[in-house]
């Protein structure tokens, strides 16, 4: 039988308690499903340990604070939950989904009576969000026609499910023409990230990204950060046009699912004048950052 993400065995972890994946269900009427009412977690273990699994449940307690849900549990209840989950699970190297929506309580887009759930899965068969051979060739984007709109229309800050609107369209697209990935602008026509991970331009011993003021500054985006100063590579953060990108030797997306993935072609951008030997160089020494972190 075709494994799909509800036919799987296995337990997630569903409102405090350890469900059978399969048994992991919910009511069709309920404000998440309907109103995109929640919001959500992307994180990812390696060897039994969630990199950065502290950040990424503050995060996931920030984006929940600011669209209004309140999660009935403490940071750390969450913290072992995905630890007893992963040792449950019997994994070393897998994916990791808190999810917290609004319920069936009510309908409709008042919030106040809104009652919550939360759950965590893991799966183990994103061992890399892109097909190996086009990571290690590199992926051709497309520029998307959606945007990302200004910081006074949506919380930017939060990874909540409503604003994945825009990424799903811009992926789709992307994929409807033959490509890989989308490239988003933002609303001002600046360079600003792919659909789940955010973007990093080399020439020579610059590295080039954009400023996170109007999207997610990844939690990678910050360890990369940290990582190519540690290493010497001076990183400017600015505005980028789309007509500089002709500029760079090589381009990366990071995001915890995407890790490090090179770019090849942009649109009409080519990106053959390096061998992306940065770039591959930087996925091995993120590899050991994630792989050694304790
Ligand atoms: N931008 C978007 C839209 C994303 O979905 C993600 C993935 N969470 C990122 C950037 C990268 O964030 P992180 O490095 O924290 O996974």
């Amino acid at each position: 039988m075709l494994k799909t993400f509800e036919n799987r065995d296995g337990w997630i972890w569903y409102d405090g308690q350890f469900v059978e994946w399969k048994q992991a269900k919910t009511h069709v009427i309920n404000q998440g499903l309907h109103y995109a009412s929640a919001v959500f977690e992307g994180e990812r273990a390696y060897n039994g340990k969630i990199f950065k699994s502290e950040q990424h449940t503050k995060r996931f307690f920030k984006s929940a604070e600011t669209v209004g849900i309140k999660i009935p549990y403490s940071e750390t209840e969450i913290n072992n939950a995905k630890d007893s989950l992963i040792a449950k699970m019997n994994f070393k190297d897998c994916y990791v989904r808190p999810f917290a929506w609004r319920g069936s309580n009510l309908m409709g887009l008042s919030t106040s009576k809104s009652n919550v759930h939360v759950s965590i899965a893991v799966w183990d068969d994103w061992t890399t969000y892109y097909k190996l051979e086009d990571m290690k060739e590199g992926l051709n984007l497309i520029t998307s026609p959606w945007k990302r709109p200004p910081p006074d229309s949506i919380p930017f800050e939060a990874k909540a499910s409503g604003p994945y609107l825009i990424c799903t369209l811009s992926k789709s697209f992307a994929e409807e023409k033959g490509y890989n990935e989308a490239l988003m602008l933002d609303y001002r026509g600046f360079v600003a990230e792919a659909t789940s991970s955010n973007i990093f331009l080399i020439k020579g011993d610059e590295i080039h990204t954009p400023i996170p003021d109007c999207f997610l500054n990844g939690i990678t985006r910050q360890t990369v950060i940290e990582m190519v100063k540690d290493q010497g590579f001076k990183l400017i953060e600015r505005y980028i046009k789309p007509e500089e990108l002709n500029d760079f030797e090589e381009i990366f997306l990071t995001g915890t699912a995407a890790e490090i993935t090179p770019v090849k072609s942009i649109d009409s951008f080519k990106f053959t004048t390096g061998d992306n030997s940065i770039t591959f160089k930087f996925m091995k020494d993120y590899r050991k950052i994630v792989t050694e972190t304790k």
